[in-house]
């Protein structure tokens, strides 16, 4: 185990040698009457590591992971490597289903300690998926799709754990399936638009921006949540498509709306980890800005907390190209995750907009009331905005008010609406009622 001179990237078994060795254990477990497991695991959003640092980076990481899963296993076990970046580990003769859940942790554990490799500070996270023998299945290709599809729900619920496979997961992997695939046409058949939300400013009452947010109109599924399908477009690589398609039409939008003689107003697009981290980006979002001829200070780029402090030497670098190009960024769901301050004070970023689960119970619960209280004190130190999501009620929004946060969104002001419904209020302003400074 300890020697790391490998030809191929991980000089681990392959997929033949691995069923093979499973066909064998499974003909052992059979006529001992015990159990086995398969852990199948992919790497989360390891593109990104290979797009944005190279194979050869991409590589020596893998070759760390495998290393490390190793690490958690008894020499009886196999560890195997699907291709790409997917592993597969069999447990040989286990107790219970405990025994593997024990395994799947410390691969977890394990994968979450920072690994070095050629001058670069990376993390990877694992999915897990685990299916039993016989438990699960007696048939070895069964038992392996069992593992992938729990894998793939793991993927769905967020990603970084582990699960187990369940008779009801072969519906939700087919609807996945069918979902990708409709959502390959989604784009050249029009059915994704965007609906905006408004941004208020506290003292003022004023619009000061809107946030695109995508929808899907499916012609038989009706209006999907980007929740439901962003993972599948990020893990497909069709989220590259689509974000371009959601930057042209917020810009297109944008000038549609000064050209009606509407008030010049920024909006803010969310792009995911796999644009950000993927080269090009700024081309394309100088392509798409010339294109249409929006002024790029018109425009915001909300990238999450986890992506921006994950591999933050290499977020700097970006934020600032993307800051050259004249476009603003903010920070989108702050508090969530872990901030390392020396790099956010180093971020070009105009705003923090605090997470909405801090909000929901902001007047009766004290530490969100502490929590946004200093996300605002930190913002101000740092000489940027602060904005709150998800405000729903007149009492939040009083709160807010007098922590400081001097601007909100959410459905109090208004739910995210077509253009045509967002024009007249752009035209007139948000109605007296709901006005920040009226009571
Ligand atoms: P986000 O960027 O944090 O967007 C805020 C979400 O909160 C939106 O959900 C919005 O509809 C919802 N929201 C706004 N006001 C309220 C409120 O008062 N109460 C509650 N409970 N919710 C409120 P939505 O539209 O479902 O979008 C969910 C997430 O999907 C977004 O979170 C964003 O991360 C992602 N997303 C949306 N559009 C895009 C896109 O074009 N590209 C990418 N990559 N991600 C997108
Ligand atoms: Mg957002
Ligand atoms: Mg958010």
């Amino acid at each position: 185990m300890g020697t790391l001179r490998f030809a191929q990237p991980t000089a681990l078994p392959n997929r033949v040698l691995l069923q093979d060795r499973l066909i064998q254990t499974m003909a052992r477990a059979e006529r001992a009457g015990s159990r086995l497991a398969l852990l199948y695991i992919d790497l989360d959003r390891f593109k990104l590591v290979n797009d944005s640092l190279g194979h050869p980076v991409g590589d020596a990481l893998l070759q760390e992971v495998a290393h490390r899963l190793q690490a958690t296993v008894r020499v009886s076990d196999t560890v195997s490597r699907q291709g790409g970046d997917e592993f597969l580990v069999l447990l040989d003769e286990i107790e219970s289903a405990d025994d593997a859940a024990r395994v799947a942790q410390k691969m977890l554990d394990l994968l979450a300690q920072p690994c070095w490799v050629a001058g670069h500070e990376l993390t990877v996270t694992p999915s897990i998926g685990i299916s039993l023998y016989p438990d699960d299945s007696t048939d070895m290709i069964t038992l392996i799709k069992s593992a992938d599809i729990a894998m793939y729900q793991v993927k769905e619920g967020g990603r970084n754990a582990y699960q187990f496979y369940t008779g009801d997961m072969n519906e939700r992997a087919s609807e996945r399936l069918a979902l990708e695939h409709d959502l390959r046409r989604a784009l050249e058949r029009g059915e994704m638009l965007l609906h905006y939300q408004l941004q208020i400013e506290l003292a003022s009452g004023r619009i000061v921006g809107l946030e695109a947010l995508l929808r899907w109109r499916h012609p038989v599924l009706g209006l999907v949540p980007p929740e439901r399908f962003i993972a599948i477009a990020e893990d497909s690589g069709l989220i590259v498509p689509i974000g371009e398609g959601v930057l042209h039409e917020a810009c297109r939008q944008s000038l549609a709306w000064q050209a009606a003689g509407l008030p010049a107003i920024v909006i803010a697009v969310n792009l995911s980890a796999v644009q950000f981290r993927r080269a090009g980006l700024e081309d394309s979002l100088r392509d798409i800005l010339t294109a249409t001829g929006l002024s790029p200070h018109l425009l915001e780029l909300e990238l999450t907390e986890s992506v921006v402090m994950n591999q933050a030497d290499a977020t700097v670098a970006i934020l600032t190209r993307l800051h050259d190009l004249g476009v603003r960024l903010s920070i989108d769901d702050f508090g969530t995750g872990y901030s390392s301050l020396a790099y956010l004070k180093r971020f070009p970023i105009e705003k923090l907009k605090v997470d909405q689960s801090f909000i929901r119970d902001l007047a009766h619960d004290a530490n969100d009331a502490a929590i946004v209280r200093s996300i605002v004190g930190l913002a101000h130190s740092l000489g940027i905005g602060v904005i709150a999501e998800g405000v729903e009620t007149r009492e939040q929004l009083d709160f807010l008010r007098h922590l400081g946060c001097e601007e909100a969104q959410g459905n109090y002001f208004c739910r995210p609406l077509p253009p045509a419904e967002i024009e007249p209020m752009l035209r007139d302003g948000i109605p007296l009622g709901k006005h920040p400074a009226t009571h």
